[in-house]
C-alpha cells in the first residue's frame, strides 16, 4: 500500500538491491490424464479467506460498486513494519489499521479486495469481495491502483518488501489466493502484476517486484498441474482439454493456436499435431508446459475481442456462437451480425451485455 494509491503517487525510497531469491515456488509438473468431459477443469481450492464481520471491520462509508471486468491482480506491499506478529490477532490487528488509514485517506473502505498478514492469513479488505467470489465474475471496485480500480483485484502484503523479503508463509499464501483468483476470474498469470506495473510507485518493493515472474510461475503449476484438489462448486467456467478430446472446444482451441501464430489443421481432433502446438505455445509464452489446455493456457490465447476486431481469434468466437445455434459466416471479422450474436449470449447467460468478449464470455461460450 502506499496511501497515495487514488493518486499516482511519486514516493521516493531509497532504491536498494535486490537480494537474492529464495527457492520457494519450485515448479511441480503432474503428467496429464486423456480425461476430456467439459466442466471438470482443476482449479486451485479456495483458501480461507476471513470475512470482514470476523476481524472487525468498520462499516463502509460509502456505497461500494461491483465491476464486471477483472482483469489484472495486483500485488502491493503495505510498507509497513516487518515486526509485527504472526498470529491471528496480529492479522485482525493489521487489517483494522490499514482499514483506519484507509479511511484517512477518505476512502469509503479498504481500498484492496484482500490481505496477506505476515503470518500467511488471508483476510477480506474491502466490503462485498467475498459476495463477488461467491457470485462469480464480479468483485467490489476499491482504491489500491490509480486508473485501474475498476478492472484490477488487488492484494496487500503485510511488511515493507524495499529490501527483505515477505515470509515463507506469506508466499504460501499468495501462491494459493492468486491460484484460486485465477481460475475464479478466468484470468491468466500474466495478469499478476505490481502495483509499480500501474503508477509511479516502488509497491510492492524492490525486493519482492522482481520475483513476480517467479510467482507468476508457482501460481501456474499449482493451477496446470500443482495437485490441487478439483473445484467443489460450479463456478469454475473453463474447461480442460487433453489429447484424445474432440468437439468445438478443439475447433476453437486450434483456431486460437492458430491465432497465436501456431500452425495447424483446424479439424476439431486433438491429436499429436494439436498436442504439439499447445506445448509449444506453453513454452513461448512462459507457462508450464504439460499440453493440457487449463484456465491459464485458454487465458493466454483468447484475446478480448470487439466489434472491428479482424483475426483467426474471431473465427473461432463465430464458430463457438454457431454452437450455440447462431448462423455467422466464419469469415474472421467482428461485424454487426457477430456483435448482435455476442450481445444475445450475453443476455441469455446474465453477463454483462456490453458485446466485448474478455475471459468471462470466452470461458462461458467454452461450456458445456
Ligand atoms: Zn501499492
Amino acid at each position: 500500500m502506499d496511501t497515495t494509491s487514488e493518486e499516482p503517487s511519486g514516493i521516493s525510497r531509497r532504491a536498494l538491491l535486490t537480494g537474492a531469491l529464495g527457492a520457494a515456488g519450485a515448479l511441480v509438473l503432474v503428467g496429464s490424464s486423456t480425461f476430456t468431459a467439459a466442466p471438470a477443469a482443476r482449479a486451485a481450492a479456495r483458501p480461507n479467506i476471513i470475512p470482514c464481520a470476523t476481524w472487525g471491520a468498520s462499516p463502509a462509508r460509502g456505497t461500494i460498486s461491483m465491476s464486471s471486468t477483472p482483469r489484472n491482480i495486483v500485488v502491493h506491499h503495505m510498507a509497513s513494519s516487518n515486526g509485527t506478529g504472526t498470529d491471528l490477532d496480529a492479522a485482525y490487528s493489521i487489517a483494522r489499521q490499514v482499514q483506519g488509514w484507509h479511511f484517512d485517506n477518505g476512502w469509503i473502505d479498504t481500498g484492496q479486495h484482500f490481505s496477506v498478514s505476515r503470518g500467511g492469513y488471508v483476510l477480506e479488505g474491502r466490503h462485498r469481495t467475498i459476495e463477488g467470489l461467491d457470485t462469480g465474475g464480479v468483485f467490489p471496485i476499491g482504491s489500491h491502483v490509480a486508473n485501474n480500480n475498476s478492472t484490477s483485484l488487488g492484494i496487500e502484503t503485510e511488511g515493507d518488501f524495499t529490501s527483505i523479503q515477505p515470509t515463507s508463509a506469506q508466499w504460501e499464501s499468495l501462491v494459493a489466493l492468486i491460484a484460486f483468483l485465477c481460475t475464479r476470474y478466468g484470468l491468466s498469470v500474466n495478469a499478476i502484476k505490481g502495483h509499480r506495473d500501474f503508477n509511479s510507485t516502488e509497491c510492492p518493493g524492490n525486493a519482492f517486484y522482481p520475483r513476480l515472474q517467479e510467482l507468476r510461475n508457482a501460481v501456474a503449476a499449482r493451477i496446470d498441474g500443482g495437485g490441487e484438489e478439483p473445484p467443489p462448486t460450479t463456478g469454475q467456467p473453463w474447461p480442460t482439454l487433453n489429447q484424445g478430446a474432440s468437439g468445438f472446444r478443439v475447433t476453437a482451441l486450434q483456431r486460437l493456436l492458430r491465432h497465436n501464430g501456431r500452425s495447424l489443421g483446424v479439424d476439431g481432433s486433438f491429436g499429436p499435431e494439436t498436442l504439439a502446438q499447445v506445448r509449444a505455445f506453453q513454452q513461448s509464452s512462459g507457462l508450464v508446459v504439460d499440453g493440457s489446455v487449463g484456465p491459464i493456457t485458454w487465458g493466454a490465447l483468447a484475446p478480448t475481442l470487439n466489434e472491428g476486431a479482424s483475426s483467426l481469434a474471431v473465427a473461432a468466437l463465430q464458430g463457438l456462437l454457431n454452437n450455440r445455434g447462431h448462423s455467422l459466416a466464419v469469415d474472421e471479422s467482428f461485424g454487426p451480425a457477430t456483435l448482435s450474436a455476442v450481445r444475445s449470449f450475453q443476455q441469455s447467460n446474465a453477463l454483462v451485455v456490453d458485446g466485448s468478449v474478455g475471459p468471462i464470455t470466452w470461458s462461458h461460450l467454452l461450456r458445456a
